[in-house]
């Protein structure tokens, strides 16, 4: 009887698709990504199977593992998509070569294999990117060659190419501004490099499309349990609609990084703290400190970590740091000698003097770390693998982890609500389910091509609309005609959805996205259809966020 149930829901959410499919096909409007739509499945279904609190890269990839399995899914994030650590990466999709100098091997071929699949099914948003480690003793040389001749060993088939070394005179050419004096040469590996919130909104894209329902500024307030003390739902609110929602689950996920104690309070008050904040940060600057290809990186810093210098949208990004903190929020706030740290060690490399002037823009992010048992436990040291924890109350928990290994952890997650009887038994299909936007070869030589299968259709808006081909701000690429697509496709309800993580400009230069605003607002206001009063207000907030982002 329950797989007659379990198979007619999985029929009919199928043919639900479909139909949407061929309406998509015919041209007859509709829009699966309007809130209003998805506002209407969340008042008309009150019992789901799988319910999921964060829209961080946790929370979407375990809603697009949950539908694609079959499962009756919601997802719910108080803010935005990838509002908290998840758009604050390095924007790297790496198996991490410092945790393979950790001996964590095990580590590092998962992190591996997620990143040949993420390049196979986000071919528009992630490259293979060259990275070169500059040597300036003998041993260094020997080190990262052998080192990384096993990176290259342990990603198997899914390798991006071999690591090879090169000597002075090719480092040089390579790396233009890099400092020569006492150089031997550099090892050159390959890793992955992409946009973190363009992904996170493309994945909550494609777990709508296949039949979940998925709401940004919708807060979980409450667990809702039965008469066993077992959570079996939620109390959300609409924070848009100032309005509360009670929603049965089968099972009740928390995804919710740096927050994850919070939820845990929901569930029992007394609840000890599991998670530690543990912020890094990045400065942002012009292409001229890095201008070729590579990316350099720079494997032992003064705290015996790693330094990044990435291309990334025609700019340069710089990171990280790795500072514990004792308490979270969703606008961390860089520190002075975090950024001190950043400029000094980047000057010791680099031919170029940086200083504070050249930053463009400066953000910060926080690892959720599991709290170290004592205050001997460095940071650098504490294990960066994922944990799912289930509680007494058959909450399932999810904390830790990294972007690159998001696919893994949902299927993890889903695997262990199956395991304790929460769902029926179903297999993962997430390996080669492709990313909304994917598509076979990309053209990256317009700025466009981050929307991968969506460029023509934001092209055909400027043939329709030639106004909407202008440009948001003198020195930015970024066109009117993406904010209105962010509006009408991507969800973005607010001026900092679009310029923090639909078209990132508050990453890439925070005082032309402050510039921005206005215009953002005005498309705004006229898509959503909003006041004067409320876009007044919308420049205003998100000009006080930005200005944390200048330095
Ligand atoms: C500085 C830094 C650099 C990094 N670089 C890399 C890298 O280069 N490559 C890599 O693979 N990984 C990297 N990582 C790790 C990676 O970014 C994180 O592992 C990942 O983003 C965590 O995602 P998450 O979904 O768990 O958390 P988050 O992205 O923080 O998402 C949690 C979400 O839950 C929401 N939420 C909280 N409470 C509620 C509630 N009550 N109701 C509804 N929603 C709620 C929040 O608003 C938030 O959006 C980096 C991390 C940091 C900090």
């Amino acid at each position: 009887m329950k797989n007659m149930f379990s198979f007619s829901f999985v029929f009919l959410q199928n043919l639900y698709i479909w139909i949407l499919k061929i309406k998509f096909q015919n041209n007859i409007e509709v829009n699966l990504f309007q809130r209003e739509r998805l506002i209407e499945h969340l008042e008309s279904n009150k019992n789901w199977d799988v319910i999921i609190i964060g829209g961080g890269a946790t929370g979407l990839g375990i809603a697009l593992d949950s539908v694609t399995r079959g499962y009756k899914t919601l997802l719910l994030e108080q803010i935005d998509y990838a509002k908290g650590t998840s758009s604050r990466s390095t924007k790297l999709v790496h198996g991490g070569v410092r945790y393979l100098a950790q001996g964590n091997i095990d580590l590092v071929r998962e992190a591996l294999y997620e990143r040949g699949l993420m390049l196979k099914n986000a071919s528009h948003l992630v490259s293979n990117q060259s990275f070169l480690i500059p040597n300036y003793n003998w041993w260094d040389t020997l080190k990262y060659t052998v080192g990384l001749k096993l990176y290259d060993f342990l990603a198997g088939k899914l390798s991006f190419g071999k690591s090879i070394h090169i000597n002075k005179k090719k480092t040089i050419s390579r790396l233009s501004t890099i400092k020569t004096d006492k150089l031997k040469g550099g090892v050159v590996y390959h890793d992955g490099q992409f946009d973190d919130a363009r992904l996170a909104v493309n994945i909550a894209q494609t777990s709508i499309e296949n039949g979940a329902t998925l709401l940004n500024y919708c807060k979980v307030t409450g667990l809702l349990k039965n008469n066993k003390g077992i959570v079996n739902g939620v109390i959300a609110y609409d924070t848009e609609k100032d309005k509360s929602y009670s929603l049965n689950a089968k099972v009740v996920i928390n995804a919710t990084g740096v927050f994850t104690d919070e939820v845990l309070q929901m569930d029992n008050e007394n609840a000890k703290n599991i998670v530690r904040p543990s912020q890094g940060i990045h400065l942002v600057l012009d292409k001229s400190f890095l201008p070729g290809n590579d990316a350099i990186m720079i494997p032992k810093t003064d705290d015996g970590r790693v330094l990044f210098l990435v291309p990334w949208h025609n700019k340069v990004v710089v990171g990280t740091t790795d500072t514990l903190l004792d308490s979270h929020s969703l606008e961390p706030k860089p520190l002075d000698k975090e950024v001190d740290f950043i400029l000094k060690t980047a000057n010791r490399y680099l031919n170029k003097k940086v200083s504070k002037e050249d930053v463009l823009s400066i953000f910060a992010g926080l690892r959720p770390l599991a709290a170290p048992k004592d205050d001997s436990e460095k940071t650098k040291e504490i294990s960066r693998s994922h944990k799912i924890i289930i509680s007494d109350s058959e909450l399932l928990t999810i904390t830790g982890g990294k972007w690159t290994t998001y696919r893994r952890m949902a299927q993890d997650t889903i695997n262990k609500a199956i395991a304790i009887g929460k769902l029926p038994n179903k297999k993962c299909k997430t390996k080669n389910q492709s990313i909304h936007g994917a598509m076979e070869s990309v053209d990256r030589t317009n700025h466009l091509y981050i929307y991968g299968s969506d460029q023509k259709s934001i092209e055909e808006l400027i043939k329709k609309e030639p106004e909407l081909g202008n440009k948001l701000h003198l020195n930015s690429d970024f066109t009117k005609a993406e904010v209105v697509w962010a509006i009408r496709f991507e969800m973005a309800r607010t001026v900092e959805d679009v310029l923090a993580r639909r078209v990132r400009m508050l990453f890439l230069d925070s005082r032309a996205a402050i510039f921005a605003a206005p215009i953002v607002a005005e498309l705004l206001a006229k898509e959503l259809g909003k006041d004067k009063v409320w876009e007044r207000q919308e420049i205003d907030n998100f000009t006080k966020i930005a200005k944390q982002y200048v330095l």
